[in-house]
């Protein structure tokens, strides 16, 4: 018998689109259509940021609360994961979107270099997006870019900042954080076993190590992320046609390692998450 993998859709990526792949869906309608096909494809999870029709950030309320809707509407009973990232703004605006209730949050748990920048996230402004997911019941899903993070997030779980059981997503491949590295990939997923071992986790690479990383998750008994958001490609010579040729591709791979892509009755049971009352 094969277990249950989770695949989770990160569908819209942080650059302009017409310097992107135009496959990437921007408008909330665009989002809405992409989810849709991706679901049908086999995610169950979908990780969003919201864009301004011109393809800038925005943390707008009222788009994420369109795109929440419209999921609900159109992919009955998949996860709906929204990023307070920095790309949905600055400081506690990340969090403005919280309070929608959708099912998942990302927080990350500490800071580190991202390719051009300081990816900036001080204690008090963790706990102050942790406190406003505890007071909404959303679940987050702590993202992990190096190893000083998953401590963290074990830390604030022990301290009752995070409700368990934890879910951590350990991101390989960021420019001038976590590279790609499988000794240090193995050495996350038993330091996670070891502290918390009732922990999900999934693994996401970003650019051409997507798939490396979907692949090494299902072997290890993680779930997995794929998406236009971490990568635009197929392959090193194809550009991805949708988020649901992403998903298909990581679907394919499941069987080689006894896995099967998780439903949305299984993937909420992995995470101990309820159906959202219909709105
Ligand atoms: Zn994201």
């Amino acid at each position: 018998m094969t277990t249950p993998a989770i695949i989770t859709v990160a569908i819209t990526g942080s650059v302009p689109k017409k310097e992107n792949n135009p496959a990437v869906p921007i408008t909330v309608a665009e989002q809405i259509e992409s989810t849709q096909a991706a679901f049908e494809a086999g995610a169950t999870l979908a990780h969003c940021h919201v864009r301004n029709d011109d393809g800038s950030t925005t943390s707008d309320p009222d788009k994420f609360a369109a795109l929440l809707d419209g999921l609900r509407r159109h992919c009955p009973g998949m996860i709906v994961q929204f990023s307070t990232g920095g790309r949905s703004g600055k400081g506690a605006e990340r969090g403005g979107m919280i309070a929608l209730k959708p099912d998942m949050a990302s927080l990350a748990t500490g800071s580190c270099n991202f390719p051009t920048r300081v990816y900036d996230n001080s204690p008090d402004l963790i706990d102050s997006l942790a406190a406003q997911m505890l007071e909404h019941g959303v679940k987050p899903e702590v993202e992990a870019f190096d190893l000083s993070m998953i401590f963290s997030a074990v830390a604030m779980e022990k301290a009752g900042k995070i409700k368990g059981p934890l879910h951590v997503q350990f991101v390989m491949g960021v420019k001038n954080a976590m590279p790609v590295d499988r000794p240090s990939f193995d050495f996350y997923v038993d330091t996670l076993n070891r502290l918390a071992p009732d922990a999900t986790w999934t693994g996401a690479g970003i650019g051409r190590h997507q798939k490396t990383l979907v692949e090494w998750s299902l072997e290890r008994g993680g779930h997995v992320r794929t998406g236009l958001e971490d990568n635009i490609r197929l392959d090193k010579d194809t550009l991805a046609p949708s988020n649901a040729a992403l998903v298909e591709q990581a679907a394919a791979l499941c069987p080689r390692y006894d896995r099967h892509p998780a439903s949305v009755a299984e993937a909420r049971r992995l995470l101990g998450l309820e159906l959202a009352a219909a709105a």
